[in-house]
């Protein structure tokens, strides 16, 4: 929903092919509409923080080798800064402190509303959805106590192409796509903690402000990519593709 118009970054909303510029997020629209071929759009939120699940569907539990013991009670957390937010179509250099980058296909939730600890209806707070990339150094992940460096290096998180205020998260298809390949095919109807479980879960401890972005995990099947290869995250009833590109890594 955010676009670029003559260089200015600016909200829209989507409808049929075009970009009717907003004042703010889900505002009234006030302006000429634009072509969305002929705007760059960037990452549809500007959160003060990125909350995100660790271990949600029971597959990818089993794939990283989570599931000996007894299975999470309640959602396990994490956070990425600000500064992990790319554009769609945009490159993510691959970075100099890895050796194995993986793509964590993922339903992000975006916030519209302040919503305090113990906060009652947590849905009611949903501006909507849209797809997001976990961006994971997983050979960091291993030895970084608390995944900072794995998990929140800068551009780590590519959210997009835009928000879907209509969308019912309870049973929709996650899929993750490299150079055309699926590599991850979930649903949402898998999932431990549901989206209204996991925003009270937050909400038990942490104020969630308008324009913070909740990322819900990330279905069986992450695996590395390298650079040069295109990741596409494709979420049903969103309408639109989150796809970027992995730049030149390092010598
Ligand atoms: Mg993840």
């Amino acid at each position: 929903m955010k676009s670029r118009e003559n260089g200015k970054p600016a909200w829209a909303r989507v409808e049929g092919g075009f970009l009717y510029p907003m004042e703010f997020a889900g505002g009234e629209t006030n302006g000429n509409p634009v072509r969305i071929e002929d705007a760059r759009l960037l990452a549809p939120a500007i959160p003060t923080k990125i909350v995100c699940v660790g271990q949600n569907y029971l597959k990818h539990i089993q794939e990283m080798g989570h599931d000996k013991g007894p299975l999470p009670t309640e959602p396990g957390l994490f956070l990425k800064g600000p500064n992990t937010l790319a554009d769609p179509e945009s490159v993510i250099p691959y970075p100099a402190f890895t050796k194995e980058f993986h793509y964590e296909g993922e339903l992000a939730i975006v916030i519209d509303k302040r919503m305090k600890p113990g906060y009652e209806n947590p849905m009611d707070g949903i501006l909507g959805y849209t797809a997001a990339l976990d961006m994971t150094a997983r050979d960091r992940q291993r030895e970084d106590l608390q995944w900072i460096m794995a998990k929140s290096a800068d551009l780590f998180c590519p959210l997009g192409p835009w928000i879907e205020t209509d969308l019912d998260p309870g049973d929709v298809s996650v899929k993750t796509m490299v150079n055309g390949t699926i590599r991850q095919d979930g649903r949402t109807d898998d999932l431990l903690f549901p989206v209204e479980r996991i925003l009270s879960h937050i909400l038990t401890f942490m104020t969630l402000e308008p324009g913070d972005v909740v990322l819900t995990g990330t279905p069986s099947g992450v695996g590395e990519v390298f650079p040069g290869d295109r990741i596409e995250v494709e979420i049903e009833g969103l309408g639109g593709l989150l796809a970027v590109k992995i730049g030149t890594r390092p010598d």
